[in-house]
């Protein structure tokens, strides 16, 4: 089918731009290991939600996937994958038990910042006859889930080390907001912090006789200074291979360019109300878009702006050569937000060019428990 035959709206990979962004990720972290090896990665399936994308990326190297919730690991492992960490804690005694029972399907770990929790895990992996791999979360940016870098990590590794059923691996120490900060420079002392929290942790674990082999994090925004710390020992970015409207807005510095990445995820949308002359109204709201990081962008269309999205009806105000724009007319949207966008919706058109390649599944679409 060719792409103007595809009806609106609808969620588009452009397959050349995602392809080269799936392998440009490992060849940039391998540049910047130099004669160290490299961090592996173990990218975010909370941007992609979906077991085939999982399997391009561990054609390109990954050794596994991270996600944030159960429902999604379950997917994963379902669609074949292998190693899965969720990167987040889980509470729930419902929960608990169907991560002990995924276990016996696939290499599964969780983060920890309590130790009730251990506890838990322990005794649901005995029930179920299962070993999950167990993270102690640092909180080494935003105070969100994880103790304080320090002592306070210590008596949970012992106690993971020691539960009969749990496998003790490392810490996960992500720094979410440092992510987009807007100048490399920024981004560099926010790692840079970041990385002495984690890094004097695992010093104290280690001298409490407990090995630590295992430092996971790290994002889109920063992989380069994640890379050059020399601690991380796993990458989870996530957002490379779509990117999206707020990434395309940071920099890296070298002549004020973009990050290494292309935009590869959009939604397509049509005309649907043409009346006034500066203005277009799309059939593309917020229930096909997310909004929560700013309006998306219009694509190769100059002097049109996303003013405004309802539920299903997107605004743009137009001026110049936009205003050629007719009813009927369809054009690509840059999301802000390239995650919440994907659980939008149900499946992927992917593109080459302007001829569709495949229709994939958003597999793990709305499974938030
Ligand atoms: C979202 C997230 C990532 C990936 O971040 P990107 O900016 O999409 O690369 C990695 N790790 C954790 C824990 C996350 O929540």
């Amino acid at each position: 089918m060719h792409l103007s035959e595809v009806d609106t709206p609808a969620l588009l990979i452009d397959l050349d731009a995602f392809e080269r962004n799936l392998a440009r990720l490992p060849t940039i972290v391998a540049e910047k290991a130099g004669n160290r090896p490299p961090p592996r990665l173990r990218p975010h399936a909370k941007t992609h939600k979906s077991p085939i994308i999982a399997h391009l990326q561990a054609a390109h190297g990954a050794i596994g996937q991270c996600c944030q919730k159960v429902g999604e690991a379950e997917v994963l492992v379902a669609g074949g994958i292998r190693d899965v960490l969720v990167t987040n804690q889980v509470v729930a005694p419902s929960k608990i038990a169907r991560l002990a029972a995924l276990a016996r399907f696939a290499r599964i770990g969780v983060c920890v910042d309590d130790l009730t929790n251990v506890a838990a895990l322990d005794a649901a992996c005995a029930r179920a006859g299962t070993r999950l791999d167990v993270y102690v979360e640092v909180a080494v940016g935003l105070a969100r889930c994880g103790v304080a870098p320090g002592p306070d990590a210590v008596p949970l590794a012992r106690a993971i080390d020691a539960s009969a059923h749990l496998r003790f691996m490392g810490l996960q120490a992500y720094h979410g907001t440092a992510q987009h900060l807007r100048t490399p420079d920024e981004r560099r002392d926010a790692i840079a912090k970041a990385a002495e929290g984690a890094r004097a942790t695992r010093a104290l674990i280690e001298a409490a006789g407990v090995a630590c082999a295992t430092i996971t994090g790290g994002g889109t925004g920063c992989h380069d200074h994640e890379t050059v710390a020399d601690l991380w020992t796993e990458l989870q970015c996530g957002s490379y291979i779509f990117m999206d409207g707020s990434y395309g807005a940071i920099r890296d510095g070298v002549g004020g360019a973009g990050l290494p990445f292309e935009h590869a995820l959009f939604v397509w949308t049509q005309v649907m109300s043409r009346v006034a002359p500066e203005r277009a109204i799309l059939d593309a709201g917020h229930k096909a878009v997310a909004i929560e990081s700013g309006m998306p962008t219009p694509v190769d269309l100059p002097g049109a702006t996303c003013l405004r999205c309802a539920d299903e009806h997107g605004w743009l105000a137009l001026e110049g050569e936009s205003r050629r724009l007719k009813l009927g007319d369809k054009l690509r949207l840059i999301p802000a937000h390239c995650d919440p966008t994907v659980n939008l919706h149900d499946w992927y058109v992917a593109v080459r060019g302007d001829l569709v390649e495949a229709v994939w599944p958003v597999a793990a679409r709305g499974a938030v428990f």
